[in-house]
């Protein structure tokens, strides 16, 4: 399995491409905004998106998966317990000040443990709870797609619709660090890192400093 994202949009927020190379069939991860760029990658790439994985549903991270799901018939997915902040992508948009229309009703709703496949390829569904309700990621034996949970040196905020920090500290520490020290770690904004660099270097894990509510 090969993968590459494109950064778009004021939120500069990752949209992951996850291919199967014998067969191009393609996961696309968090269709954000600046539609063009993705259809672009596409086009240059010639995948065949198969799914359309929304790992929560903030605006940056779904914010095209209409356009997307127009343009290749993919299936979008989501975990039902985000399915309140799915259907307001027009209010969302409104607190930042973008007229955005209704994404199209989820396809696909995940529950932890479901394994999505993609030509030969496949990953897993595990539910991380915390920046929002339904915050999913995706793995494989060596790489995990952890949305807004875990950033380098930091992790996700907590104060949006539904957000809870304990909650988000829980399922880091119990269901992205257990991955294992050599877990490559793609986040939904900037670098990527590994769990061994966040179990050194992240202020927020292993009880180092108290959780800050406002965050
Ligand atoms: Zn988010
Ligand atoms: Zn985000």
């Amino acid at each position: 399995m090969r993968f590459f994202h494109v950064t778009t949009g004021a939120f500069q927020a990752h949209t992951y491409f996850l291919i199967c190379e014998q067969t191009r069939q393609t996961l696309v991860i968090d269709p954000g905004e600046e539609f063009e760029v993705i259809a672009d990658a596409i086009r240059a790439e010639r995948l065949e998106v198969v799914r359309i994985v929304v790992s929560h549903a903030h605006l940056d991270h779904f914010w095209s998966a209409g356009a997307l799901k127009a343009m290749t018939g993919a299936p979008i997915h989501l975990h039902p317990a985000d399915d309140f902040l799915y259907t307001q992508l027009p209010e969302q948009g409104s607190w930042f000040g973008f007229d955005l229309e209704d994404a199209p009703p989820v396809d696909v709703f995940l529950k932890d443990g479901d394994v999505l496949t993609f030509g030969r390829e496949q990953v897993n569904v595990r539910h991380v709870p915390g920046h929002s309700p339904g915050h999913v990621m995706l793995y494989n034996e060596a790489d995990a797609w952890v949305g807004d949970c875990l950033f380098a040196s930091s992790v996700g905020r907590v104060d949006l619709p539904g957000g809870d920090g304990p909650t988000l500290i829980r399922s880091i520490e119990d269901r992205i660090v257990t991955l294992g020290e050599h877990y490559r770690i793609h986040p939904g904004h900037g670098p990527s890192t590994t769990v061994a660099r966040e179990l050194n270097d992240n202020p927020f894990l292993g009880g180092r400093i108290p959780w800050r509510p406002s965050l």
